[in-house]
């Protein structure tokens, strides 16, 4: 069996890919179209099926150690700031939050220097029997596997699945931005028509992000994005205004919210789709990065453990289509009622009648079935 294989995209799903090869002995190299290898955008919350994933590629610690502790799911609130649940100090919390960029490093350190290389963009993909071949500027590259990680706008989804939709706007919005604050317990707000999370990052910041509803994508601000964000969030209780204030200048991010339908196949022939490639979701169940680490073990555990790579990625597709379209349209949903003015209506009461250890159970770290994923061994 060949041990090289090319990774499309140094996001955190083909990061991970190439770390869950070289945890199997192969060899990667990773072609990223960015001059400079970084993960761009803001913070991002790690559930525990994720976490066990970074254990499993060999860098649980080093994540955990630039992850904090957050109770999003455990301090719902609404904008007047009262609670539908609280979490109690001291009260275990499975979720940890993550500055992007932070976890990206974690995964680009454990690489073997040498294995990626920014700037190259990969414009094409042929196929020939066992070898599949990229270009990339002027240079062709072959190997005898292709991991496509090259996220929701996917060339090589594109070129190889001609008759997948291309990415489906959800008619959502969002903002997002990092502020410097120390101390922030985490929590989500509940409004009529959108939500507010906030997550503890390392280094005394705090990501927000703020999703509501938005007829078509596109629709811009510039440099008044924060104004404009003000206008939906201005009165919501502390500390919501306060950390868009914060937020400096020029660093809100506004992200139209897509996902895609589901594939029925994440292989073609030699090459593979990770990441959101292959599932790009709604952010709503704060899975997509985490699903794409859980593909990369699956993915490296099938190479390792079956006699052909034919038969390793036939394992892959079975293994994780199911699992992971099952979370996209489950974010969906979830995406579509926590934006609607009427599931608010319904819902808020109902939120706070559950009883407090029904709710901390529910969101404990076995609590949630997603949550419970246990990955394979790699060595
Ligand atoms: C608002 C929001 C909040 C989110 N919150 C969470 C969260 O809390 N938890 C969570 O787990 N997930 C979250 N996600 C999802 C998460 O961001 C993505 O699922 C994850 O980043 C996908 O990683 P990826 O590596 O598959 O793709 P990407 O991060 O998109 O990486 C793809 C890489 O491929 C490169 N590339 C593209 N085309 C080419 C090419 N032709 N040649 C070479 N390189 C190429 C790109 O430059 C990029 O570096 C959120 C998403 C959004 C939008």
């Amino acid at each position: 069996m060949t041990s090289h294989a090319i990774v499309i995209g140094g996001g955190i799903g083909g990061l991970a890919a190439a770390l869950a090869l070289h945890r199997i002995g192969w060899h990667a190299t990773v072609l990223e179209r960015a001059p400079e290898l970084r993960e761009i955008g803001a913070g991002m919350s790690q559930a525990p099926n994720a976490l066990r994933a970074l254990d499993e590629l060999g860098v649980g610690k080093q994540a955990r150690a630039v992850g904090v502790p957050t109770y999003a799911t455990g301090n719902l609130r609404t904008p007047d700031g009262r609670y539908l649940q609280r979490a109690r100090p001291g009260d275990p919390t499975p979720l940890l939050g993550f500055h992007r960029a932070d976890l990206h490093r974690v995964l680009l350190e454990a690489i073997p220097p040498g294995w990626v290389r920014p700037g190259a963009e990969v414009t094409a993909v042929r196929q020939e029997e066992e070898t599949v071949t990229v270009r990339c500027g002027h240079d062709e590259l072959s190997a005898g596997l292709v991991i496509a990680a090259d996220g929701i706008r996917s060339t090589a989804r594109r070129l190889l699945w001609p008759d997948a939709p291309p990415p489906r706007f959800l008619g959502r919005t969002a903002w997002l931005g990092i502020a410097e604050t120390p101390d922030m317990p985490g929590s989500m707000t509940l409004g009529p028509g959108g939500y507010f999370l906030i997550h503890p990052v390392a280094g005394d910041r705090a990501y927000w992000a703020y999703v509501t509803s938005a007829d078509q994508p596109g629709l811009r601000y510039d440099s008044a994005e924060k104004a404009e964000l003000l206008k939906h969030v201005g009165d919501w209780h502390d500390p919501i205004p306060a950390l868009i204030g914060a937020t400096a200048p020029g660093t809100v991010i506004r992200i139209d919210i897509h996902d895609l339908d589901p594939l029925p196949t994440y292989v073609n022939g030699r090459v593979v789709l990770l990441g959101d490639a292959a599932h790009a979701m709604s952010p709503d169940r704060g899975q997509g990065a985490g699903q794409s680490l859980e593909d990369a073990v699956v993915l490296a555990a099938a190479l390792a453990g079956e006699p052909t790579i034919d038969g390793a990625l036939r394992r892959y597709d079975a293994e994780r289509r199911p699992r992971t379209q099952a979370t996209a349209m489950g974010a969906r949903q979830d995406g579509a009622r926590s934006t609607s003015k009427g599931a608010y209506r319904l819902m808020t009461p109902m939120l706070r009648l559950v009883p407090a250890p029904l709710w901390r159970k529910g969101i404990s770290r076995d609590g949630n079935s997603t949550w419970r994923w246990r990955p394979p061994r790699l060595t």
